[in-house]
């Protein structure tokens, strides 16, 4: 991290290929977890599931041929906005959103218990972690995204957390009953904060051992939940934002916050959260609306645009899908954009965090199949090419093994521990 990287020019082709079986024997040594994880129900049934090499970012063959050793599936729930409907925050909307968050439960359970039980575990504590890797098998932890499913029954924390819930974030993008997103920077506030529901939430939280996510709450939401909680809190997918100014990305103040909760930053390898790239010239927006309106597709803005276009895509015959990625292709020479997000642009928001934190309160995440789109690390096959860039910049085995999980279950450790003394 703080020395160069040895150039490839300048070195022996011995050393490259050293430092190379160097860095494959840390990665297969640690645990690697990865703490954010979407998925369809629909891509853990019999016919179709995570066992197959589905045209997805995670399944079992690509974590296995990358060496990925664990990840959290998040139960995801949309936050329907008072706008849009104004039963979004009374007993239909919730209902609607309890109905799909149980369908995710369902579907990991099922996925984990009867489709892949002799390669995946589900895993409960951090302990469970450390056993089921030392018993050969994947890990397999649930997070909730978004408390707007909890509606405003505070026994729904407890059936969460009995159906395997490790994390919930109190929101997603959109405020809810229990806090503000931070999407208010573009829409003003509802709460200026956490609501007097969402304090119980977290109070509630901590007596479980869940732990609280404050990835997408507001930064008034963020500051108040580090006070509030009794436990380290975790940002289980975000960024940095001194490096790319996006409301999602947490800036100094805010890091500074979390680490004072003894909690992690678990940085994202989403590509709109790591580079803030150059707004596209009239000429290709006007290329690329039009394209999408040929094929029918969801309008590209706003958050989650790139998983809204992939389940577009994924519905569709091989045959459209090929045409429409060579006229892609195309209007990409004709009309250029800026370029994603490498992975060397990933591992500069782990550096600046390290350095400003300590290696003690820095993790990582993928948001694979929520959007991911960072080029060496798109999809779970190529998670080594993490482990082999921070080796690159300097990380020792110890450090590495903490980024790659190690703080995250000390985290969750210590989670558990003031859950037990809050019961007594
Ligand atoms: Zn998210």
């Amino acid at each position: 991290m703080m020395t160069t990287p040895p150039s490839s020019s300048s070195e022996q082709p011995s050393e490259k290929t050293d430092l190379l079986q160097y860095a494959r024997a840390i990665h297969e040594r640690v645990i690697t977890l990865d703490s954010h994880i979407d998925f369809a129900p629909a891509d853990l049934v019999s016919e179709r599931n995570y066992t197959q090499r589905l045209d997805t970012q995670f399944n079992l063959p690509k974590m296995i041929e990358g060496g990925l050793d664990g990840l959290f599936f998040i139960v995801f729930v949309a936050q329907t906005r008072e706008s849009q409907n104004t039963e979004a925050l009374k007993a239909p909307g919730y209902d609607r959103a309890y109905q799909r968050a149980l369908e995710k439960f369902d579907a990991v359970h099922h996925f984990t218990h009867a489709i892949a039980r002799d390669q995946i575990e589900l895993a409960f504590t951090a302990s469970d972690a450390r056993r089921i890797h030392a018993a050969g098998k994947k890990i397999a932890f649930m997070g909730v995204e978004n408390g707007y499913a909890l509606g405003e029954d505070l026994r729904f924390v407890q059936e969460f957390y009995d159906r395997g819930a490790r994390y919930l974030s109190l929101t997603h993008n959109g405020h809810n009953q229990l806090a503000d997103s931070h999407t208010g920077e573009r829409e003003g506030w509802k709460w200026h904060g956490v609501s007097p529901l969402g304090e119980e939430v977290v109070a509630a939280m901590n007596r479980l051992g869940m732990m609280v996510d404050v990835s997408h709450a507001s930064k008034n939401a963020m500051m108040q939940i580090a006070t509030l909680s009794k436990a380290p809190v975790i940002a289980s997918h975000s960024a940095v934002r001194a490096l790319c100014d996006v409301s999602r990305n947490l800036d100094d103040e805010q890091l500074l916050a979390l680490q004072k909760t003894g909690g992690v930053i678990q940085v994202v390898a989403y590509n709109g959260f790591i580079k803030t790239t150059k707004a596209d010239s009239p000429e290709r927006l006007a290329a690329l609306a039009a394209l999408q309106k040929e094929y029918d597709l969801p309008e590209m803005k706003g958050p989650g645009q790139q998983a809204r276009l992939q389940a577009a895509l994924k519905t569709w015959p091989a045959e459209r899908r090929k045409e429409y990625e060579s006229k892609l292709g195309d209007l990409n020479k004709s009309y250029p954009g800026d370029l994603p997000a490498t992975l060397n642009d990933f591992v500069d928001h782990i550096d600046y965090a390290v350095n400003l934190l300590g290696i003690d309160h820095v993790g990582i995440s993928s948001d694979f199949d929520g959007g991911g789109g960072v080029i060496e690390w798109n999809d779970a096959s190529e998670t080594f090419n993490v482990t082999l860039e921070l080796v690159h910049r300097g990380y020792s085995e110890k450090q590495i093994e903490r980024l790659w999980g190690g703080n995250l279950l000390r985290v969750m450790g210590e989670n558990e521990r003031i859950a037990r003394e809050l019961q007594d």
